[in-house]
């Protein structure tokens, strides 16, 4: 995720400043407006372009893609992680890997939401809380002791349910 919104987020605040600055009304007000406008748009395309470019790629060098079904509504209300999965854009990610699976017939296989693929060791498949922190990046295993980076041992999960 390239965080395009992030970078563009100090300029898109220097423009809504100007914008709240220029009176009601006036032509100034106008052209500030439009600026704003563009650059939300800028950054939408940028959005775009990245997840075609992602998802394209997944879909050219998988046969099966196992996803997760997570709840982006509940996500987007915790207010920490809202504005980065905002500028992920999971759903449309989504919706653009299912339709190309359609187009290219490719599998694409969504782990149910209760499955808890960052709590379970990938290799003797305890349960461990540990993960429930998302601060907490490395999933290590109170007992065969396997130590791994959160993310690949979550993937290692779902790629065995898929199986
Ligand atoms: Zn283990």
């Amino acid at each position: 995720n390239p965080k395009y919104l992030k970078k563009s987020a100090k300029r898109l605040a220097k423009l809504q400043k100007d914008l709240s600055r220029k009176q009601k009304g006036s032509n100034n007000r106008k052209k500030a407006k439009i600026k704003v406008a563009k650059l939300h748009e800028k950054i939408s395309n940028q959005r775009k372009d990245m997840l075609h470019k992602v998802s394209t790629q997944l879909i050219n060098e998988n046969q099966v893609i196992v996803i997760e079904d997570l709840k982006v509504r509940n996500m987007v209300k915790n207010h920490k992680l809202a504005k980065s999965i905002a500028d992920v854009s999971w759903s449309e990610f989504r919706r653009m890997l299912e339709y190309k699976a359609k187009w290219y017939s490719r599998k694409i296989i969504v782990a149910p939401s209760n499955y808890a693929s960052s709590q379970l060791c990938s290799d003797c498949g305890n349960q461990s809380s540990q993960t429930k922190d998302l601060s907490c990046r490395t999933y290590i295993c109170p007992v065969c002791g396997m130590i791994m980076d959160r993310n690949i041992n979550a993937s290692k999960n779902l790629l065995k349910l898929a199986i």
